[in-house]
């Protein structure tokens, strides 16, 4: 978390603007209407974090799914803890198919309680290529482990360190790189890019041991309680720039609207940050143009043809890899994610979709935009957080959002990026200890 010198000292309220309503604009909100007047401008219709869920079955269906475990996410865990906000552990085990069609790797979980195995299953191993995944994996992360230790993976990507120490190709192509690319959404060559020492972190922070969870009452529930105690919230709300004006921000809203505010939370991709902010400072505007993202569609349908062709293979996830493709396609199973949606009729989400559903089986298609991390993202990070350190004292602008930490850009990074921002604003962080 960003570590800022100095920013406001006690006093009154501040008015303060938040531009995006992901999860790091909504918990930048609710922390920071502890204390200030906050207004959330979010440009979509409905906020930003449940624009794209689904209506199906008298229940909601988020969209895309919101999955973390603990150990990886400590903040969001005690966000959802401290909105009261009840989650619940769900199996991702994943079945791995190839372009044919047929699945050659499948893990499993070994559940008990909210802690969790991956498993391989001992007949899940009976061919040489499932075995040679299964080894490579673990060799692969005990070397991992090794080398993080010693810190020996600064400056190396996941795919110089898997040549390097000679990790098995199958496993490699039929395990990291697509479990990796479902992961961050991302191509496969994006996932080769990412930092050997940020899979290593996620990898090694009770991945292994940890249930995925999801809020048993979605993404809804969570940010239903995130607005519940702010001043303002404006969904279409066409913020079109943001300047400096006289001891504040002048925020310029479609249609010729201004409103001054004494504070404004950036909490949109960085691109769309520097958008906004004509008159960023050089240093920060070109820091700022160096995070890249990558746009992907998700599906939500019926169409059974994009899981295992034979329903004994079938997991909660699917993963269709087909070495031509330059990503690979992630079908969740959303019966068997989602508790609630269970006696339902099948239902599914697909990520990265490489083939079509049959017609008539779709019942949403929603398009996102992904931060992608790699040794540049993070270098312009790191030369960023020394700017917000610097400048914090004299600041108006600030961004937030999943790029705006280290590590993958998932929701834990949003709600730290969101905690630092308010703690610069003078806002202790209010997150339970549990
Ligand atoms: C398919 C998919 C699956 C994922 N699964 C998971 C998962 O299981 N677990 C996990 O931890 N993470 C997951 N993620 C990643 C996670 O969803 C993101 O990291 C997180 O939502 C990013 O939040 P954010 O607030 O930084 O950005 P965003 O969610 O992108 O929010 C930015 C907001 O700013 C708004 N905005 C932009 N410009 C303007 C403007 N001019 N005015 C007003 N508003 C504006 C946008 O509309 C948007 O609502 C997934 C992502 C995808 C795409």
């Amino acid at each position: 978390m960003r570590d800022f010198a100095a920013g406001p000292g006690a006093g009154a309220p501040l008015d303060v603007a938040v531009v995006g309503a992901g999860i790091a604009g909504l918990a930048a909100a609710w922390m920071l209407s502890r204390r200030h007047r906050v207004t959330l401008y979010e440009r979509l219709p409905a906020l930003g974090f449940t624009a794209a869920s689904v209506a199906v079955h008298g229940q909601r269906a988020d969209v895309p799914l919101r999955v973390f475990y603990p150990g990886y996410y400590p903040l969001l865990t005690r966000l959802y803890a401290t909105l009261g906000v009840a989650s619940e552990p769900v199996s991702y085990a994943t079945t791995f198919s190839g372009a044919d069609g047929e699945p050659y790797f499948r893990w499993r979980n070994l559940r008990w309680g909210s802690r969790s195995w991956p498993l391989v299953a001992p007949h899940d191993l009976l061919g040489a290529r499932a075995r040679r995944i299964a080894f490579g994996a673990l060799a692969l992360q005990r070397r991992l482990r090794a080398a993080a230790a010693v810190g020996a993976l600064d400056g190396a990507t996941i795919g110089e360190f898997v040549e390097a120490e000679r990790i098995d190709r199958d496993c490699t192509e039929g395990l990291l790189w697509p479990a990796l690319a479902t992961i961050a959404t991302c191509t496969t060559a994006d996932a080769r890019a990412v930092p050997a020492a940020v899979v290593a972190g996620y990898w090694g922070a009770g991945l292994a041991r940890d249930s995925v969870r999801r809020a048993v009452h979605g993404a809804d529930e969570v940010a239903a309680r995130l607005v519940a105690p702010l001043a303002r919230v404006v969904c279409d709300a066409g913020v079109e720039r943001v300047e400096a004006a006289e001891g504040g921000v002048r925020l310029h809203r479609r249609g010729g609207v201004e409103e001054r505010f004494d504070h404004v939370v950036l909490a949109t991709h960085a691109a769309q940050a520097l958008q906004l902010w004509p008159g960023a400072p050089a240093d920060e505007a070109a820091l700022l143009a160096r995070f890249r993202t990558r746009a992907l569609t998700v599906l939500m349908h019926r169409d059974e043809r994009l899981m295992p062709r034979r329903r004994r293979h079938w997991s909660p996830v699917h993963a269709h890899v087909d070495p031509a493709a330059e990503r690979p396609e992630s079908t969740i199973w959303l019966n068997a994610v989602q508790p609630s949606l269970r006696q339902a009729p099948p239902l599914f989400q697909t990520v990265q979709p490489q083939r079509a559903p049959r017609d008539g089986t779709v019942l949403a298609e929603a398009r996102f935009e992904r931060p992608l991390v790699s040794l540049d993202s993070q270098a312009a990070l790191a030369a960023l957080r020394a700017t917000w350190q610097r400048t914090a004292a004299q600041r108006r602008v600030w961004v937030a959002g999943s790029y705006a930490e280290t590590g993958v850009p998932l929701l834990e990074s949003a709600v730290r990026s969101a905690l630092s921002v308010a703690a610069a604003l003078g806002v202790a962080s209010p997150l339970s200890s549990a």
